[in-house]
């Protein structure tokens, strides 16, 4: 996808503060971080959001929730929050699916 924003972050044409990455996804921090440890997840594949997966993506889905795992683990997270907003009503303004990863802060319920 030539103009999608974390396409571009992808293939390294736009900076991004990237955390770490492996074969399927890429972590780097939210530029407008809504808690001490704010990080989105995404896949390397375009999906326009997860109503976009297919059944053929059930590995990859399962990989990026394994990255949010390993995230917490590695930085000693008792606990955290993974969203994704799926649409533009429910808060999604990049269409390139990603899981935010959040932490560091009390999490209110239910969320806005
Ligand atoms: P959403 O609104 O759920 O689609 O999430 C998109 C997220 O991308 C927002 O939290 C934005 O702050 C974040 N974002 C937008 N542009 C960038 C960028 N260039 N680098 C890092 N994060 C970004
Ligand atoms: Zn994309």
């Amino acid at each position: 996808m030539a103009d999608c924003l974390f396409c571009r972050i992808v293939r390294r044409e736009i900076p991004a503060s990237i955390v770490q990455e492996d074969e399927q996804a890429l972590v780097f921090k939210d530029i407008s971080p809504q808690a001490p440890t704010h990080l989105l997840i995404v896949p390397k594949k375009h999906l326009a959001s997860l109503a976009d997966s297919a059944d053929g993506d059930a590995a990859l889905l399962g990989r990026l929730q394994l990255v949010a795992a390993r995230l917490a683990k590695e930085m000693r997270l008792s606990s955290f929050r993974l969203v994704s907003n799926n649409g533009k009503g429910a808060g999604q303004s990049v269409d390139h699916l990603h899981y935010h990863f959040l932490a560091g802060r009390p999490m209110q319920w239910p969320p806005g």
